[in-house]
């Protein structure tokens, strides 16, 4: 039988979760529901130097609102707790001394002097400074050391490291469902420390331990793990658990928009775009830095910007809802090459999911917003602006911005337009104009522009001649909603008297 399904989204809290690492999580969690498997949230917390407060409920948050269901982990519990691995530290250190048992591991004694001498040496012989199965035999380890000498430093309790034994030249070889088969020899490795002197596991002997602890089938990481993954390889099989060995998939890099490197929080700011889901402060700087929710974006829009960003499904549709991604899902048709963030792309999927959804969902968080401006329209009203501007914006909270003018009647004229509309005879015609709107009895889009193309008729004029003037006067803007439709909506008396303030505030401006 197949193996039930576990995967892990395994974040360490150094920081706010990246975009790259919700896109990571989303891939294990429409893996694990398309396979009706178990997504975990394991924190891997073992570097405490780089343990950022706040970063933990952040990861929660984040995965919360783009819709990734945690089934087990964090903040959740589950069989095979604790999910913190600072709360799991006891456990690690016996893996370690049975490898040393086994002869796969050693003890290392070697001071930070030593180490530097080390590299320098090396470095002087144009070699690659690493601590490995070339190296280590000149070093102060339980290799080199008589046994005797060993037992008394640990007795002594000297401190000391323990490190992977690699074998000097062997290839390893492993497949990636991804990449396919990757072989990596064993002298492009070093001796990797998996066992820190104060007793904590490195992140290599935790990962790997916490995977096989909890069960996990299928590694799903982004592809800076690639290179571990030989020296994870070889801890499976010293540790004898081989045949429980994950399956793994390490996947393609978020790149910039240009395509060349890893998409950075610096590429964000200078290209005006988030790179954090959520809004992040951080604690020690106090420095903020914007996220995807706070911006505007809607959770289901991330999520279907993020999936399409290094997996593509078999046709070419864009579309999908959560439900959509988890069926078409697949590990095969996630590229092996970087997958360039489109902004355009992330513009363009927000703007489709607002046009999806109901008006009166898009107007209710508007309402606080409008509030907040000093604007206090009554929900109906706002539900109408919503219908008119959604088209034309990318985000819900652009209706305030860009249509501040349905809110109040204190409008910034663009001068642009005046000066190529406006000229003597324009105040004139839209004070006739809006005397015969009074009149109007439904005030209605149709009728408003038969009154209006009748008088542009009557008076000999094109009937474009005097649109952008009426939409200057009534809302300042050269460009917005259907002018007919805004007009309706203002209502006769509001319009009346914005006319009248413009024709008696703007004058022709000389081109
Ligand atoms: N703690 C690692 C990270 O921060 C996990 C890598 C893995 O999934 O193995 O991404």
């Amino acid at each position: 039988m197949a193996r039930p399904v576990r995967v892990r989204f395994a974040p360490s809290p150094t920081g706010p979760l990246h975009i790259g690492g919700v896109r990571t999580a989303l891939y294990n969690y429409l893996f694990a529901r398309k396979h009706k498997g178990t997504m975990i949230l394991r924190i891997e917390d073992t570097d405490q130097n780089r343990f950022v407060p706040g970063a933990e409920n952040y990861i929660i948050e984040s995965l919360r609102w783009v819709g990734i269901e945690i089934d087990e982990g964090q903040g959740i519990g589950g069989p095979h707790g604790p999910y913190r691995q600072s709360e799991r530290k006891e456990m690690y250190a016996q893996y370690a001394l049975d490898l040393i048992e086994r002869g796969y591991a050693y003890y290392a004694f070697d001071t930070e002097e030593d180490l530097e001498t080390m590299r320098k040496r090396l470095e002087a012989g144009g070699m690659h400074p690493a601590y490995d199965a070339v190296s280590r035999m000149s070093m102060v380890n339980s290799l080199t050391l008589p046994a005797d000498d060993v037992k008394a430093r640990l007795e002594q309790s000297n401190p000391y490291v323990i490190r992977i034994k690699l074998p000097r030249k062997e290839d390893i070889r492993f497949h990636d469902n991804i990449r396919g088969w990757v072989t990596v020899n064993s002298s492009q490795l070093d001796d990797k420390v998996l066992l820190k002197s104060d007793g904590m596991p490195t992140y290599h002997l935790a990962n790997v331990v916490d995977d096989y602890l909890m069960g996990i089938s299928h590694v799903i990481r982004g592809e800076e793990w690639l290179p571990s993954a030989p020296l994870h390889i070889m801890l499976y099989r010293y540790l004898g658990w081989e045949d429980v060995m994950p399956e793994f998939a390490h996947l393609p890099l978020l790149l910039k928009p240009e395509g060349n490197g890893k998409l950075s929080k610096r590429d964000g700011d200078r290209l005006g775009f988030p790179v954090f889901p959520l809004e992040w402060k951080d604690p020690a700087t106090g420095e903020v830095s914007s996220g995807y929710r706070e911006t505007g974006y809607y959770p289901e829009a991330v999520a279907n910007m993020l999936a399409l960003l290094g997996w593509h499904p078999s046709d070419n549709r864009e579309v999908f809802t959560m439900t959509e991604l988890i069926e078409a899902f697949t590990l095969e048709k996630v590229s092996k090459s970087g997958a360039k963030f489109d902004l355009q792309k992330a513009l363009w999927f927000n703007h489709h999911y607002m046009m999806e959804k109901p008006v009166s969902e898009i107007a209710e968080p508007l309402m606080k917003i409008a509030a907040d401006a000093g604007y206090n329209p009554k929900k109906e009203y706002m539900e109408s602006v919503v219908s008119l501007m959604r088209e034309k914006v990318n985000f819900a909270n652009e209706i305030i911005s860009s249509g501040y003018y349905f809110f109040t009647s204190e409008l910034k004229y663009n001068e642009e337009a005046i000066r190529k509309k406006w000229n003597s005879t324009t105040n004139a015609h839209l004070l006739s104009l809006s005397a015969l709107f009074d009149e109007s009895v439904d005030f209605k889009h149709d009728q408003l522009e038969n009154i209006y193309k009748n008088y542009c008729e009557s008076v000999g004029m094109k009937p474009g001649e005097l649109m952008q003037p009426l939409r200057v006067a009534v809302s300042g803007e050269a460009s917005g909603p259907p002018v007919f439709d805004l007009i309706s909506l203002l209502g006769k008396s509001e319009v009346h008297a914005r006319i009248r303030h413009a024709t008696e505030t703007i004058a022709p401006l000389s081109a």
